[in-house]
């Protein structure tokens, strides 16, 4: 699975480390194309994946001052860990490009992430978790304390939507993250799908507010970024973590379709008169309500707007709490 992957001119050195979690592997690549050589996210930042990267540059016989340019798919820290390293151990700067929606957040920028934490309360409110959401925003307080350690270091070029770099196609794929791109070689048909489409479990379309504090509906971007790559004419999809994917679009019609699975679920809930999303996340997930509160918060807030767009339910605001009901 670590083989390279080479055509005519373009080669590919994956980064695959296995990991002992649900993720299965940590995996990162580099390409070597008519442009140089790019590193295309950075894994995390331990001694394991130094090693590894080390190693994918010895298979092409390269060394790390060959690197031209990193690309990063999402802000997520096990996708970023060596950016830092990789820049201190070059003897010159490298342009790292990312989505401008993550610069904020790579760059750990103290107004987003005040701001951040004031969404999530309000968020939380309007959801009705009472306690258990401010339990949450109180530990997103703790966490801003730390945060400065984790900036990216150098300055990051915002990647123009649908612009080409290193000879790829940019694809903007929110929903798992609002920052969230694929890379597309066109001539090869290989896309670098970061975690939108992962082969052995189901992206989380976390709930993020955008650089100006909006919320987008994640869920549904994620929807629409699988259909809009399931379009792509792809080969093979270089994921973020487990294998690799060669037949994408039946993988996404199996997504969308268990997507809409859950969400009729989550309906029949609602139909037996459950009201909040808080009730609902409980109701559905008793235990993992207090270990994984954001992503049970993240998985019921989708799929109601996800019932909401597909106007099978509404929702009526009722002493600051969002209340839904069937249509
Ligand atoms: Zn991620």
């Amino acid at each position: 699975m670590t083989d390279l992957v080479i055509r005519g001119e373009c080669t590919i050195s994956p980064m695959i480390i296995p990991v002992n979690n649900g993720l299965k592997s940590i995996n990162f690549y580099l390409l070597r194309n008519e442009e140089g050589l790019t590193l295309i996210d950075a894994g995390l930042n331990t001694e394991e994946c130094w090693s590894h990267l080390k190693l994918g540059l010895d298979k092409i016989d390269q060394s790390l001052e060959d690197i031209n340019q990193i690309l990063i798919t999402h802000n997520h820290h096990d996708h970023v860990g060596l950016v830092n390293r990789v820049m201190t151990a070059l003897p010159r700067e490298i342009p790292v490009y990312a989505h401008q929606e993550a610069i904020p957040r790579l760059k750990r920028n103290k107004e987003f992430f005040s701001m951040r934490i004031d969404f999530f309360q309000q968020l939380y409110e309007e959801m009705g978790c009472g306690e258990a959401g401010e339990k949450q925003v109180k530990k997103l307080r703790e966490a801003m304390a730390t945060n400065e350690k984790h900036a990216i270091q150098a300055d990051i070029i915002p990647l123009l939507p649908a612009g080409r770099i290193a000879n790829l196609d940019v694809i903007e794929t929110p929903g798992h993250s609002p920052d969230h791109v694929s890379f597309y070689d066109n001539k090869n048909k290989w896309l670098f799908v970061g975690d939108h489409v992962l082969e052995h479990i189901s992206s989380n379309a976390m709930i993020e507010p955008t650089s100006d504090g909006k919320r987008r509906k994640s869920l549904i971007d994620y929807s629409e970024s699988l259909k809009i790559c399931a379009k792509v004419d792809a080969d093979t999809l270089f994921t973020g973590h487990g294998e690799l994917i060669t037949t994408h679009r039946e993988f996404i019609a199996a997504r969308l379709q268990r997507l809409n699975q859950k969400a009729e679920r989550f309906l029949s809930v609602i139909q037996q008169g459950v009201t909040t999303a808080s009730e609902l996340a409980q109701a559905s997930y008793r235990h993992k309500y207090q270990s994984e509160f954001a992503l049970v918060m993240s998985e019921i807030i989708g799929h109601l707007d996800y019932l909401e767009v597909a106007q099978k339910i509404n929702k009526k605001k009722m002493n600051g709490v969002w209340h839904y009901i069937t249509v």
